[in-house]
């Protein structure tokens, strides 16, 4: 039986070992659109941004565990019925499929030449390069990236602005009562944070500096900023579009609406990692979940139901961000209704912060709080009752009521 894995990401790649694992002999081919051996993502905006890694490639033996790379080949469309997938490289024939091409960065429209995307091992040299002392970054977007971004150009030496939409950081993941008091870490790093503050464009050059070889971003408001280089870190979408006429069903968000077992609406086809949404039992939503965990706990269950399985993915997603020297780590998934329960004082070095449903906690953000990470993520996954004035007290361990 030949396995084709699309994407030589996280995903795909851990699909394509867990086969293996998993006790499959027959042919595993993975195909990735990128030139470069497979890499991890997250130190791109960590270790090779600040230059202690030169790279962040995968130590897998892909030859020696049977696993064909076809690097630098893109998928450019599938035929479910005749199981065949189109690439610029010809025809491949499949017995099962799985999807795993992971998102695309969004671009601001008008970019200009100064302008950097962090998602690739290029983008992540490309923007190394630019973050010389001194050297003026304005970084667009106070997401996760944004504020990675905004660290290591800080800690290579750069001046820093990071210009953001909404009214606080991080505001498309969390509820504002707990990033308001992030605000205060780029200020003691050194950084400035506009928010409120809309791009409009961004030109060569810097319009105030005659000659100057920089870009200007344009504000909406009228201000106008020089820079070096400009980090844009508005979000990332589902690298879905090749599937065009496919027939293979995607979500509102353009993700590949998957089922609890990771199996797309065609026979045989499976998709896994940021590419793809999946219906969550336990938090009763659909869940498209952009982080790596994700890539690395729903690729296991790829692999199983590929090979004929009926593993249902139901995970409590999990991510971490190293931003300004602190960790901050996240469990679970919480809505808007659910009732923030804090501990410790969010002014201190270190907090934690719970969202619960009925009693029962259904999400956790933990800064510098690792053993609150562990502790409370299994809480999470065993959906157990907490006493809510223990919880709130940070000296004592997180535990059941
Ligand atoms: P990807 O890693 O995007 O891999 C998909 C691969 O598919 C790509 O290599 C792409 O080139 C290839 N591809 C796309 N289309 C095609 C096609 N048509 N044909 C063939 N190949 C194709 N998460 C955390 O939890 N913590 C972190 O600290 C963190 N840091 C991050 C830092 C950065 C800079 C980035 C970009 C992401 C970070 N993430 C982090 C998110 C995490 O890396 C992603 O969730 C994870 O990489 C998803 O893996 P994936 O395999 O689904 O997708």
């Amino acid at each position: 039986m030949r396995i084709v894995v699309v994407g030589a990401g996280m995903a795909g790649v851990q699909t394509a070992v867990a086969l293996r694992d998993q006790g499959h002999e027959g042919e595993v081919l993975l195909l990735g659109a990128e030139p470069h051996q497979p890499y991890d993502r997250p130190p791109l905006s960590k270790d090779v941004l600040l230059g202690k890694a030169e790279h962040s490639r995968f130590d897998i033996d892909f030859p020696g565990r049977g696993i064909e790379l076809l690097l630098g080949r893109r998928a450019t469309g599938l035929d479910p019925v005749r199981r065949v997938l189109g690439t610029d490289g010809g025809e491949l024939e499949y017995d099962r499929l799985v999807l795993a091409t992971g998102a695309r960065p969004v671009a601001l429209p008008g970019q200009s030449a100064r302008t950097h995307l962090l998602r690739t091992h290029d983008d992540a040299v490309a923007l190394k390069g630019a973050l010389r002392p001194g050297a003026r970054i304005v970084v667009v977007g106070a997401g996760w990236i944004g504020a990675e971004a905004a660290t290591v150009a800080r800690r290579l030496g750069c001046e820093v602005t990071v210009v953001e939409a909404a009214p606080v950081p991080l505001a498309g993941a969390l509820p504002a009562e707990v990033t308001e008091g992030m605000r205060g870490w780029y200020a003691e790093a050194g950084v400035e944070l506009r928010t409120g503050a809309a791009v409009g464009g961004i030109v060569d050059g810097d319009v105030r500096l005659e000659g100057d070889p920089g870009a200007t971003v344009l504000l909406t408001d009228g201000t106008e900023l020089g820079a070096d280089a400009v980090v844009v870190g508005i979000g990332a979408r589902p690298d879905t579009g090749w599937l065009d006429g496919s027939g293979i069903v995607l979500d509102d968000r353009g993700a590949i609406a998957a089922d609890d077992r990771l199996r797309t609406s065609a026979e045989g086809v499976l998709a896994v990692g940021d590419c793809a949404s999946f219906p969550s039992a336990r938090y009763r939503t659909r869940l498209m979940v952009h982080h790596w965990d994700n890539a690395v706990q729903g690729a296991r269950v790829a692999a199983a139901n590929a090979l004929g399985g009926e593993q249902q993915y139901d995970p409590v997603p999990y991510f971490w961000s190293e931003q300004f020297g602190r960790m901050v780590q996240y469990a679970g998934h919480h809505c808007p209704g659910d009732t923030l329960l804090r501990r410790g004082d969010p002014e201190a070095a270190d907090w934690s912060a719970l969202w619960l449903r009925d009693g029962v906690p259904v999400a956790l953000l933990a800064v510098d709080r690792p053993r609150d990470l562990v502790q409370g993520r299994r809480l999470l996954e065993r959906r157990t009752p907490l006493d809510p004035a223990l919880t709130a007290d940070p000296a004592v361990q997180l535990k059941a009521a």
